[in-house]
């Protein structure tokens, strides 16, 4: 064991480095140095087993120890390791969680059965269909079995024939250093079998894209960014493995009315001074229709109005939000002769006492600047 390098130093960490940080250190190297990034590279090869060796024995708490005491004595002859290192057993799970970029489908999945991929599609809805819910026919284009070949991928009348490369296993292995390594077998994909005469309509895939017709509920009280999940409505699955889920978006398009908040309805509501002053009925629009709503005498612009139980449901249909009317004193412009006439008439008559908001406004001016 001459001429070993410590095991601390190979990973680049310090002594008391947590499991954590050495797996970090140790991915990172590994990334760089692995054989199949580096073909045919001796040294490569070389610094991989002595990063793989290290992280082996740093992150097993009882190696380590005997490490931290006894140095690369602890494996040596007469030490309580004797016997070098086991890279095969475990090798799988290191693989599996660090190298599963590099053999794709290779570890874990079988055969290449695999899920298909969710989907998402953005809906618009109205205002009002997001308030009441509504049931919208949706068309996504999705992967499906070829009607051509029933999804086997072959020329109709021929069949698939097993993979020459890994006969029929869909894995090939191969002598890396001291270490065996499996990977997904490249010419069948991990199918175990190939495709000598491709179906024409889907390239041999056995899958073609096909517009999907679906009808989707609403529930009422959905908002913009709502997500509707539809089971097994995504993907086809490819080789019996299972279809991916659906995901409905939702996007509600703004109402020139209304605006919503929560479950309440914000409407603005421009009235003219002279209701304002004197008190007036007036029509309020709500999702439901015309409804009317009495504005007091002396009603300042901006004034919100409450319509108990007119805004929206939420989803569950346990509560109902409320409509907020706000009033907007609408100042006139285009005054016939007349008309001015009349307001100055009116101005001349009034004293401050009819605009007490002006009158304070005033004093707290004179207080300010003399
Ligand atoms: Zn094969
Ligand atoms: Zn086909």
């Amino acid at each position: 064991m001459d001429g070993k390098r410590d095991y601390y130093a190979v990973l680049g960490v310090n002594r008391n480095a947590g499991e954590e940080e050495i797996k970090k250190a140790y991915r990172k190297l590994a990334l760089k140095h692995h054989p199949d990034r580096n073909p045919g590279d001796k040294q490569a090869e070389e610094k991989f087993k002595e990063i793989s060796e290290a992280y082996q024995v740093l992150t097993d708490p009882e190696k380590r120890t005997q490490y931290n005491q006894y140095g690369h004595a602890a494996f040596g002859d007469g030490g309580p390791f004797r016997g070098g290192f086991d890279f095969t057993s475990g090798f799988e799970d290191i693989f599996g969680d660090i190298f599963g970029e590099f053999f794709g489908a290779g570890t874990g999945r079988r055969r290449g059965r695999t899920r298909g991929e969710d989907l998402r599609y953005n809906l618009d809805i109205t205002f009002e269909e997001a308030a009441f819910g509504t049931e919208k026919k949706i068309k996504i284009p999705r992967q499906g079995a070829c009607d051509a070949c029933h999804g086997s991928g072959c020329k109709p009348g021929t069949s698939p024939r097993t993979c020459p490369t890994c006969r029929g296993r869909g894995q090939v292995s191969f002598q890396q250093g001291f270490f065996t390594v499996s990977r997904t077998c490249n010419q069948c994909r991990g199918q175990g079998t190939i495709i000598p005469d491709p179906c024409s309509s889907c390239g041999g895939t056995g899958r073609v894209r096909k517009l999907h017709t679906l009808s989707v509920k609403i529930p009422p009280g959905v908002d913009t960014g709502a997500r509707l999940k539809l089971r097994s409505e995504g993907e086809g699955g490819v080789s019996g493995g299972p279809a991916g889920d659906l995901y409905v978006v939702i996007q509600v398009q703004p109402h020139p009315l209304f605006v919503r908040e929560g479950l309440d309805i914000i409407c603005e509501v421009p009235i003219g001074f002279v209701q304002a002053a004197l008190g007036a009925e007036i029509d309020v629009p709500t999702l439901e229709g015309k409804v009317k709503m009495k504005i007091p005498a002396g009603t300042q612009s901006g004034k919100v109005f409450r319509l108990k139980g007119k805004g929206v449901r939420d989803i569950q249909g346990y509560q109902q939000g409320d409509q907020l009317a706000r009033v907007v004193v609408e100042t006139p412009t285009h005054l016939s002769a007349r008309q001015k006439d009349l307001l100055k008439e009116f101005a001349a008559l009034g004293g401050e006492e009819i605009h007490p908001l002006s009158k304070g406004f005033i004093e707290k001016v004179k207080q300010i600047f003399g």
